[in-house]
């Protein structure tokens, strides 16, 4: 059977793969996306919807370390690890653990606040030029703390945010029953910050940006790829249906499985997921005036366009374990309590498996096998907030031009040693 031919391929229809394709085709090339599901219908579909620019401090700094021993002994609370799984996963966690450390910290922060500028300006410019602006809601969020103590601990991060520029307004009393009415008293202290968007549901803006990327000349095919191979200068891509696709360059946009298509390329990358579960409520759920994040228990809820989203965890549990929704139901039951009156009927469950890195960096760069390769993933927990910068950066490494920021702190080869 001859192989179909395409001068660039991208493997992958979530938010990365689509703003790789939207910038790539803006630029003139005629991107094939490649999905086994469908155009923005996995973890990019159910998200919690926040284009989080000032969340700039890494995972392991932000509380998570801290919170650790507290979290684990809690089963269905914001951490778990299945027993099972954690010999697999202890690499990833001792380089986890390595990135919170000072050293390391200080860079990271400042490569997440470059590309934190960047995903803004990228975000704001690609919703103006896809007639998408509408979708955007700027009313800001609000994270919660349950008493003086917690909210003390959180200023050192408020610290090193005001350092980048991030505003914010930390607030208590009526100002703060101002910002989210009906919060329950056990909620004392709260941090707004202004500059926090979210956007009215994810799913339909990742399908709205499809269709612009579709008139701008990108196609798409429902497909596994099964297997990637380099063939002379081009790539060959095998499917799981039969037949293959030839490619003269190649885009590895596909999240949490990415590092299975690096590995054939070079690169041994250590991806893992993070898991994550939320409820969808109908829209009179609660009176939500904004994001809430109640960080200390490691979830959020989120007002969307008719719906209310309820929230995060993070399970490392791998890509193969069922998904267990009393995770689901264990944060709506601490929502009920921390927003009495929350109408908790009519939910509907998700899980979404978040592509995470252990230094909270995306992977945004060539391949070691060929210059032909990109690769684009490994956001974590900041996919949504990040696929313009990087579909940029795609775009900008693929036609050989400047890239609007140093791509080093993102480099696939940064794990070598
Ligand atoms: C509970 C939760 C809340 C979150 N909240 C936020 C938030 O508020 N803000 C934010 O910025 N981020 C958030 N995230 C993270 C964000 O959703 C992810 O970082 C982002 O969706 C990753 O996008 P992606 O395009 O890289 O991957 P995906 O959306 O997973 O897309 C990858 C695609 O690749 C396809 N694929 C994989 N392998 C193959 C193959 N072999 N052949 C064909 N297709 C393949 C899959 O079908 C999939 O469609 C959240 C995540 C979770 C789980």
């Amino acid at each position: 059977m001859t192989a179909q031919s395409h001068d660039i391929v991208i493997i992958g229809a979530g938010i990365v793969g689509i703003c790789c394709a939207v910038h790539l085709a803006e630029r003139g090339l005629r991107p094939l996306v490649v999905d086994r599901s469908g155009v923005c219908e996995e973890t990019s579909s159910g998200n919690a919807a926040a284009l989080a620019f000032s969340d700039v401090l890494p995972l392991a700094q932000k509380g998570m370390l801290r919170n650790l021993p507290r979290w684990l002994s809690d089963p269905l609370g914001p951490l778990s690890i299945p027993p099972a799984y954690l010999p697999r996963l202890l690499p990833w966690l001792v380089r986890f653990w390595r990135a919170g450390l000072a050293d390391r910290r200080e860079a990271s922060i400042g490569a997440q606040a470059t590309l934190m500028r960047l995903a803004e300006a990228e975000w704001m410019a690609l919703l103006d030029r896809s007639g998408t602006r509408k979708m955007l809601r700027e009313d800001g969020s609000l994270e919660l703390y349950e008493g003086r103590e917690e909210f003390r601990a959180s200023l050192p991060g408020w610290a090193v945010r005001a350092r980048f520029g991030i505003a914010f307004e930390h607030v208590e009393g009526a100002p703060l029953a101002a910002l989210q009415p009906g919060l329950s008293p056990q909620f004392t202290h709260g941090t707004f910050v202004p500059g926090w968007k979210t956007v009215g549901d994810p799913r339909v803006l990742g399908k709205a940006l499809w269709a612009y990327a579709e008139k701008a000349g990108a196609t798409f095919r429902r497909a596994r790829v099964d297997g990637t191979a380099l063939d002379g200068d081009g790539v060959v891509l095998t499917l799981a249906e039969g037949g293959t696709v030839r490619c003269r360059r190649l885009v590895a946009a596909a999240g949490a499985w990415s590092h299975h298509i690096a590995r054939r390329f070079g690169d041994a990358i250590p991806l893992e997921t993070e898991r994550g579960y939320n409820t969808t409520l109908p829209p009179d759920a609660f009176d939500i005036r904004r994001q809430l994040i109640f960080s200390g228990h490691g979830f959020v809820v989120t007002p969307l366009d008719g719906a209310i989203r309820i929230g995060g965890a993070v399970e490392l549990g791998g890509l193969e374990r069922p998904p267990n929704f009393a995770r689901s139901r264990a944060m709506l039951a601490k929502a009920q309590r921390f927003l009495p009156g929350l109408a908790a009927q009519g939910g509907r469950e998700w899980m979404g498996y978040r592509p995470s890195l252990p230094d909270s960096l995306p992977v945004i760069g060539r391949s070691s096998g060929s210059a032909n390769v990109a690769y684009a993933f490994g956001h974590g927990h900041l996919g949504l907030t990040q696929a313009a910068a990087t579909g940029r950066l795609i775009a900008d490494l693929v036609m050989g031009d400047n890239p609007a920021t140093d791509l080093k702190p993102y480099s696939p080869q940064r794990f070598r040693a």
